[in-house]
C-alpha cells in the first residue's frame, strides 16, 4: 500500500499540469499588431466607411462561422451578454416561461430574468448530466416560449429530441454552448442547431481571450436583432448616430479578437489531446468502486472536453466526505473541484419565479441535487497533461481508497 502525501509519502503526480490559459509568441504579436495599428475597436471604420482589410473582430467571426458552418456569427463582450441578447432577440416578454437546465452556470437562467421572463428549471439525466427529456416535457405549459439547452462541460445535449419537442410545441431554442465550442451532434456543430447559440471565451474556457462571447445563428432576422442590441440600436448598414432601436454596447475589442484568433489556431490540436486523455480516463477510472464517470450519450455525438466529470459516492468510500476526497486529490498533485454548489433554483434571485408558480423547490430536480453533492470536476488544463499524468490521477484515487481505514478511523 502506497503512503499518501499527507502521511509523508510521495505525491501521485509530481509534475505540474499545464497552466491555463496559455500563450505564445503568436499571441504576443497578434496583440501588438492591434496596438501598433491604432485600430483598437471594431468601430474604427464607422465614419470612414468599411475598408477592405478586415479587422480581427471580423476575422474571428468569419473563422468561427466557418468552423460552425453557421451563416451569421457575432463577436460580443461575453457570453452572459450574448445569452441576454439572444433571449431578447427571440422575443421573450414578461411572464413568458423558458425552460433551463438546473445544473448550470448562473447566466443560463439570469438571461431569462433580464427580459422579464420566468426560468423554469428541468432536471438532468443521471448519466449525461444534460437535460433529462422527460423532465423537460413536464416543464412545458401554455406559457412556455423557449428552451435553453446547456451543453455542459462540452457534451452535446440530446438535440434530436429537444428539436422535436420545440417543433411540436412551437418553442424557440437558445443553445448555451458556452463550454462546447467544437462539439457536434449528428454532424452539426452545437450552437448552430437551435435558433441561436452562445459561446464563452472567458479565461477558464477552452478558447479564451480573457473575456468574450460569440452569438451564432442561421436566421437573418435574429442576426439583425442581436447586431442592433450589441451596438446601441444601430443597424448593419446604418451610420454612427443612427440608433433605430433600444440596444446597449456589448462590442468586442480588437485586442480580444486578435487573441481569440491566434488561440483558435491551436484549439483543434488541444481538443484532440483532451479527447484522447478523457477517453483514457474513462478506462482508468471506470472500474474504481464508488466512482462513476459521466457518460456521453450514444449515437453520432462528438463531445469536446471542457471538464472531465465523475460522481464520488461517499457511502462506498466509508463515509469519507467529498470535500476531504478532493482535498486529498489536490494534495496528491491533482487539481480538481466540486463544481456547482447547488441547482440554479436555490439562488435567491429566482425566489420570485417560484412563489408566482407556487412550486416547492425542495424536491424539484433530484438528479441535479444529487449531482451537486457528488460531482468532481477535473478542469480543462488537466486534460492537457501527458499519459503518465492520467495514470497518476488513477493512482491518486486508488491510494486514497486503499487508505480509507486510516483516513476514516
Ligand atoms: C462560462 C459560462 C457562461 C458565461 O460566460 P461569460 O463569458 O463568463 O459571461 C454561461 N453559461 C455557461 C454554461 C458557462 O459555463
Amino acid at each position: 500500500m502506497e503512503e499518501l502525501y499527507i502521511f509523508g509519502g510521495e505525491k501521485a503526480n509530481v509534475k505540474e499540469f499545464p497552466k491555463w490559459p496559455q500563450y505564445n509568441e503568436e499571441d504576443e504579436s497578434a496583440i501588438l499588431n492591434v496596438l501598433h495599428s491604432c485600430r483598437w475597436s471594431y468601430t474604427y471604420n464607422y465614419e470612414k466607411g468599411k475598408t477592405k482589410d478586415l479587422g480581427y473582430v471580423e476575422r474571428l467571426e468569419n473563422a468561427i462561422s466557418k468552423r460552425l458552418c453557421c451563416k451569421h456569427v457575432l463577436a460580443v463582450s461575453n457570453c452572459t451578454n450574448a445569452l441576454e441578447m439572444a433571449v431578447k432577440a427571440i422575443g421573450i416578454q414578461p411572464g413568458d416561461e423558458v425552460i433551463v437546465s438546473s445544473y448550470s452556470f448562473i447566466s443560463s437562467a439570469t438571461c431569462v430574468l433580464s427580459a422579464g421572463g420566468i426560468p423554469v428549471f428541468a432536471d438532468i439525466d443521471y448519466d449525461t448530466w444534460n437535460f433529462d427529456i422527460d423532465s423537460l416535457l413536464k416543464c412545458i405549459t401554455e406559457n412556455t416560449r423557449a428552451i435553453i439547452p446547456v451543453h455542459f462541460g462540452g457534451q452535446p445535449c440530446d438535440m434530436e429530441n429537444i428539436c422535436r419537442i420545440a417543433k411540436k410545441f412551437n418553442l424557440k431554442i437558445i443553445e448555451d454552448a458556452a463550454q462546447a465550442l467544437g462539439a457536434s451532434f449528428n454532424d452539426r456543430m452545437v450552437g448552430s442547431i437551435g435558433d441561436i447559440g452562445c459561446f464563452s471565451m472567458q479565461s477558464s474556457k477552452n478558447l479564451t481571450c480573457g473575456e468574450g462571447g460569440i452569438i451564432a445563428t442561421n436566421d437573418d432576422n435574429y442576426y439583425n436583432k442581436v447586431y442592433s442590441l450589441h451596438n446601441l440600436g444601430r443597424t448593419i448598414v446604418g451610420q454612427w448616430y443612427d440608433h433605430e432601436s433600444l440596444g446597449s454596447n456589448s462590442r468586442m475589442t480588437e485586442f480580444q479578437a486578435a487573441l481569440a484568433c491566434s488561440q483558435l489556431s491551436r484549439l483543434c490540436v488541444q481538443e484532440e489531446l483532451r479527447y484522447k486523455n478523457a477517453k483514457y480516463l474513462d478506462y482508468l477510472l471506470g472500474e474504481i468502486p464508488g466512482i462513476s464517470v459521466r457518460k456521453v450519450m450514444t449515437g453520432n455525438v462528438k463531445p469536446i472536453y471542457h471538464l472531465y466529470c465523475f460522481r464520488y459516492m461517499t457511502d462506498l468510500w466509508k463515509g469519507l466526505s467529498r470535500k476531504r476526497f478532493v482535498m486529498l486529490l489536490n494534495s496528491e498533485g491533482i487539481p480538481c473541484v466540486t463544481g456547482y454548489k447547488y441547482p440554479l433554483y436555490r439562488y435567491s434571485i429566482f425566489n420570485e419565479c417560484f412563489s408566482s408558480k407556487g412550486t416547492n423547490i425542495s424536491h424539484l430536480c433530484e438528479i441535479s441535487e444529487l449531482t451537486c453533492r457528488e460531482a468532481v470536476w477535473l478542469p480543462n488544463n488537466v486534460l492537457l497533461g501527458d499519459k503518465a499524468q492520467m495514470k497518476a490521477i488513477q493512482k491518486a484515487i486508488l491510494k486514497i481508497y486503499e487508505n480509507l481505514d486510516k483516513l476514516t478511523r
